[in-house]
């Protein structure tokens, strides 16, 4: 009897402390082999694949509000002068191109096609209409917040929180002491929020494996092993995108302000690594700012700013992925993303990649978000679920390439501000 309880004992201590991005693994693993061993017998674990989907959808919109309003008021006002909006430019229309490379790069390998996941049968007749862009754009200014909010309206909550944000950035510096207390209060009430949300998210992860071996075993279970074909295939177009905007975007950018790439690669070669194995550009951010100053000779007053900004909005490696997996899940459901729809996620990756925190998996919660402003909302039990899922089962390799990515835009962005600056070593 008491051995059985340190058996149950060890399994359950065996689950929480070991590694996430293996369990996870694991449960994609567990999830083909017994979808393919069991076929279609297996779809009574549906369940417990709904309850992780339920539980990212309960989390996506207050993670949206409250990383974002946290993201647009760290942004002190004052801090905004020529150096603030050289580098807001680059980290913007960098993330513009690395968008454009990800949606090329599902365009041209089209990961997902032939998959036409089904859902089950509630759902799978549904028919989703997709927004137009023009009207997209009308609708982002919320007529009522809470209500964009409460019915998962992800531009106009987008619009809304990153208002909220910027003016609670410039209440903070306001002269009138009790102003500027009572939004200090407020500020915090959003980190809290934020911070409360990033644990919800781990904890929720933590029942991921079991949702995605669920998920997985469902969709293996209906389709067989031709499934893994397309997984490989969003890999390599990740990987690819990752690559071109590497060598194009900043390679291009480094050399167009009179640096050499191979020596840049050469000397940050660190935080990439860094970045590549933690899987977060925050957790690198001590690493990142060592090396600008160390390897670099950038001074302290320009990386100590655009550093952490980077590290909070600007996310390349992030944007290439939405684009591809944006892509994946429209070809995986046999409804191809049309051009408008196409052109809602260039807009809406960008945006995200303000509110996507620089912790690991985050870009794979924002790209819900993505999915919701392309008339793509994950239901439980819909083809966008399982695709999603298989996505998630195998978040861990691109989340790695997406944060060098993400970390290597920000040094090369400090680099070009640096320089053009006249305050580099
Ligand atoms: N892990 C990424 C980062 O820290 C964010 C993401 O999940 O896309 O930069």
């Amino acid at each position: 009897m008491s051995t059985e309880i340190a058996k149950k004992k060890g399994l359950f201590d065996w689950y929480f402390k070991s590694n996430l991005l293996i369990r996870i693994f694991i449960g994609l693993l567990a999830g083909i082999f017994t979808g393919i061993i069991f076929g279609n017998q297996i779809a009574w674990l549906q369940p417990l694949g709904t309850v992780l989907v339920s539980l990212l959808k309960m989390i996506v919109m207050p993670v949206v509000l409250s990383t974002l309003v946290l993201g647009a008021a760290s942004i002190q006002p004052s801090s905004l002068g020529k150096l603030g909006v050289k580098i807001l430019i680059y980290y913007i229309l960098t993330s513009v191109f690395a968008v454009g490379i990800g949606l090329l790069m599902g365009n041209i390998f089209k990961p997902g096609m032939g998959l036409n996941l089904q859902g089950s049968a509630d759902i799978a007749g549904k028919v989703i209409e997709a927004p137009k862009l023009s009207e997209t754009l009308v609708n982002i200014i919320p007529s009522n917040p809470f209500g964009a909010i409460s019915s998962g309206e992800v531009l106009p909550t987008i619009f809304f929180a990153l208002l909220l944000g910027i003016t609670i950035s410039i209440l903070r510096e306001n002269k009138d002491k009790r102003i500027k207390k009572s939004v200090e209060v407020l500020y915090s009430v959003f980190e809290a929020l934020a911070e409360t949300m990033y644990l919800i998210v781990n904890w929720v992860l933590q029942y991921a494996p079991i949702g995605v071996f669920a998920l997985i075993a469902v969709v293996f279970g209906a389709q067989g092993a031709e499934v893994i074909g397309p997984l490989g295939k969003v890999t390599i177009a990740a990987f690819s995108g990752y690559i071109l905007h590497t060598v194009f975007v900043y390679s291009g950018l480094l050399l167009l302000f009179k640096m050499n790439p191979a020596s840049f690669f050469k000397r940050a070669r660190t935080p990439i690594i860094t970045a590549f194995v933690t899987r977060s550009s925050s957790g690198t951010l001590p690493v990142t700012m060592e090396t600008m100053e160390k390897n670099f000779g950038v001074s302290r007053n320009i990386y100590s700013f655009t550093l952490p900004v980077g590290a909070t909005i600007n996310m390349d490696g992030t944007a290439i992925y939405q684009g591809v997996c944006a892509i994946f899940i429209g070809f995986a459901i046999g409804m191809p993303l049309s051009i408008s729809q196409q052109l809602t996620v260039i807009l809406t990756a960008v945006l995200a990649s303000i509110g996507t925190a620089g912790v690991p998996a985050a870009g794979a919660i924002m790209l819900l978000m993505i999915l919701n402003s392309i008339g793509l909302p994950m239901e439980a039990g819909s083809p966008v679920a399982a695709a999603y899922a298989m996505i998630l089962g195998i978040d861990a390799i691109l989340d790695m390439g997406r944060t060098s990515v993400n970390v290597t835009g920000d040094m090369t962005g400090t680099l070009i501000v640096a320089k053009s600056e006249k305050s580099i070593g």
